[in-house]
């Protein structure tokens, strides 16, 4: 899932305090499983906000509250239309792809981040998310015995661990494991340490975002007839 963290309240003030009258729209998929933006982190939001426009002297500010369950569609966007109207800017809770999808839908809106969008990653404990993938358009885990040295390396290793790889540890941090040991670990346990052995050639990052913004096209999934650009 992608995982983000919600902005603190006075960051969320100072953005929108100027403004008369504000909807806060949370999104009811990844954000609501990694508790940074769905109906109840806009609940909260929203108390926290009206009372710390409260205390800047801003109480006139009106802040609304909605949820729909998916921001970074524009048909799930559309129960959301027709409210817009009524405000003149919107704080979204989403990721950084809904933030933009309701950009793209109202033009004449001026839309704010409620959340920093931190990574791809799982839940790997009450309260605690890891960074596993960094979408780097090649999926090579594969080869690295599903474990991926472009996320968890430090150093994006690619053929084995650097020197300063100790009891399991990473250099750069005590709290990171060594992605190198956990390949190693886990190619030895799978009997494939042969696997490792085979030179890995540098990333061709041009399928990663250094080659620009990416699309993905499913001609098959498109409307027949009418093509990608339906
Ligand atoms: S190899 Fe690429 S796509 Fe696969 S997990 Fe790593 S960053 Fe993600
Ligand atoms: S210690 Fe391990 S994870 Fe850290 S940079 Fe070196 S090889 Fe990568």
């Amino acid at each position: 899932m992608i995982v983000a963290d919600r902005k603190n309240v006075r960051e969320i003030r100072a953005m929108i305090q100027n403004h008369q009258r504000v909807l806060l729209v949370g999104c009811g998929t990844c954000v609501t499983v990694c508790l940074a933006g769905g109906e109840r982190e806009v609940g909260i939001l929203g108390s926290a906000l009206r009372m710390a426009l409260r205390l800047a002297g801003r109480d006139q500010v009106i802040v609304d509250q909605v949820t729909i369950e998916r921001q970074c569609e524009d048909a799930f966007i559309d129960a959301l239309a027709p409210r817009v109207g009524e405000y003149d800017a919107i704080c979204s809770l989403a990721c950084g792809a809904g933030v933009q999808a309701l950009a793209e839908r109202f033009p004449n809106t001026p839309v704010y981040p409620g959340v920093n969008t931190q990574f791809i990653g799982i839940l790997e404990s009450q309260g605690v998310w890891t960074e596993k993938c960094a979408a780097c358009g090649n999926c090579r885990l594969g080869q690295f015995v599903g474990i991926c040295p472009i996320t968890r390396c430090a150093k994006r290793q690619f053929n084995g661990p650097c020197g300063g790889s100790r009891d399991g540890r990473c250099e750069v941090s005590p709290e990171l494991d060594c992605a190198w040991q956990l390949i190693y670990d886990r190619a030895k346990a799978l009997n494939k340490l042969d696997e490792l052995e085979a030179v890995v050639p540098p990333l061709d990052w041009s399928t990663g975002l250094d080659g620009g913004p990416r699309k993905v096209v499913r001609e098959d999934q498109c409307i027949a007839g009418l093509g990608p650009n339906a």
